[in-house]
């Protein structure tokens, strides 16, 4: 019989393995639009229900990369690290570590990608600025490296379109938590832009896909095995996402929130953020220079506190056509706070409770076509180990909806902290 989608799909449901053959044929079909979304959408549901052998992951990986064009950065200099999060909330490493590691001469040549369920995109938080381009054109991908050390750009272009089809998807139908489809996710994007060198930054606890630490390894291992496979170098470090990361939760927030930290402005540099920024931009100027553990950090650490990075952020902003005066934080139609109901230690801020949040102030999406907020979004103004006093404001609500529409969420909200 010749191959079709049911076949197919009906084989995984009985989760029997599929060749090379059946899983080429699902993704390039779907990409060039002759198999719909409401198949894919089962077939992606099967592959979460029933998970993927190692073979099927890295299959699916190179009919993913192999579905559009493949990036040569042989043309610049030197050796090419790229990063990359599982997603969280509150996650802006990149937007700090890339500066960062242009500002200490190591190129980065970065693609990311949009939100995701609860968890923020990169691309989405530098469309925030007005006038900033994330669909720059592959030339100018490359003239940008060459010109400011760094460039960060959206999916664009044919760079695996599948994964571009297939995450809008998976974003909606309930199948993003799935060890296969994250691995391959990421790491066709990975392997198809063209970096020598990526570190991952894999994240587990309730505002993670992974909720478990055990999981999260599961992942990472996948994903390095994926990498060698293609002989690129591939590290990954975990980290707890129980938390929401940071001060800000939302778009134009994390951006601003970005900067200040890289200026050293002290009421935005909240510890884990910071911490977490210097392990990973640690973690790859080691990758990049082969120097040692103390000297990267040592070099990290230098460049952060003496503000060079928030310099190459400002430059790389204007290069994209980004406007650095709007980098600020707008007043929103609806502003709401509230103050702690008990004095005590905050023990934690459940983060999928923040995301959703977030979520429903404006700053993600339910359906792939949703327009984002930009301004809206949350601030935690009092984090995870602060002692508190009774009706100390912990928190503060940005959204452009109307106060009718959002004041539950100031009671789901004060639901995320547990206080002792
Ligand atoms: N990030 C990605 O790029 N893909 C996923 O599937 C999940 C997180």
């Amino acid at each position: 019989m010749k191959m079709n989608a049911i076949s197919i799909i009906e084989k995984k449901k009985l989760n029997k393995e599929l060749t090379q053959e059946e899983i080429n044929y699902m993704i390039s079909n779907y990409t060039d639009g002759i198999i719909p979304d409401y198949q894919m959408s089962a077939f992606l549901m099967t592959i979460r229900l029933n998970g993927m052998t190692d073979e099927e992951t890295y299959f699916l990986t190179k009919a993913m990369v192999e579905s559009g064009d493949v990036i040569d950065l042989s043309d610049i200099e030197g050796f090419k690290v790229d990063k990359h999060s599982t997603g969280g909330v509150g996650d802006k490493v990149t937007l700090i570590v890339t500066p960062i590691l242009a500002s200490l001469g190591i190129p980065v040549a970065k693609f990311s990608g949009k939100g995701l369920g609860i968890t923020g995109g990169t691309v989405d938080k530098l469309n925030s600025i007005k006038g900033f381009n994330t669909e720059l054109t592959i030339e100018e991908f490359i003239n940008n490296v060459k010109n400011h050390g760094i460039a960060v750009a959206g999916q664009t272009g044919n760079l695996v379109p599948a994964d571009k089809k297939m995450y809008a998807l998976r974003d909606v139908t309930g199948t993003v938590d799935s060890i296969p489809l994250i691995a391959s996710s990421i790491m066709s994007k990975k392997i198809a832009s063209g970096a020598d060198g990526i570190v991952l930054d894999v994240k587990y606890g309730n505002g993670a896909f992974m909720k478990t630490k055990e999981d999260a390894q599961l992942l990472g291992d996948k994903m390095v095995a994926i990498g060698e496979l293609y002989g690129r170098k591939v590290k990954y470090h975990l980290s707890d996402m129980s938390n929401p990361l940071g001060y800000f939760v939302g778009n134009k927030l994390e951006v601003v929130e970005a900067y200040k930290l890289l200026q050293n402005v002290e009421d935005f540099m909240s510890e884990d953020l910071v911490n977490t920024c210097i392990e990973v931009a640690t973690e790859m100027y080691q990758m990049s220079t082969g120097e040692s553990y103390e000297a990267s950090l040592d070099k990290v650490k230098r460049t952060l506190f003496i503000g060079d990075g928030a310099k190459k952020f400002e430059e790389f902003i204007i290069a994209q056509f980004g406007d650095m005066n709007d980098v600020v934080i707008y007043d929103t139609k609806t502003t709401m706070g509230s103050g702690s109901l008990k004095s005590g230690r905050i023990e934690s801020i459940d983060a999928q409770i923040v995301g959703e949040v977030a979520l429903e102030l404006g700053a993600g999406r339910y359906t792939k076509d949703d327009k984002l907020d930009y301004d809206a979004g949350i601030h935690l103004i009092r984090k995870q180990g602060d002692t508190i006093e009774k009706y100390d404001v912990i928190f503060e609500l940005f959204t452009n909806k109307p106060k009718e529409e959002v004041e539950h969420l100031v009671d789901k909200m004060l639901s995320a902290y547990t206080i002792k």
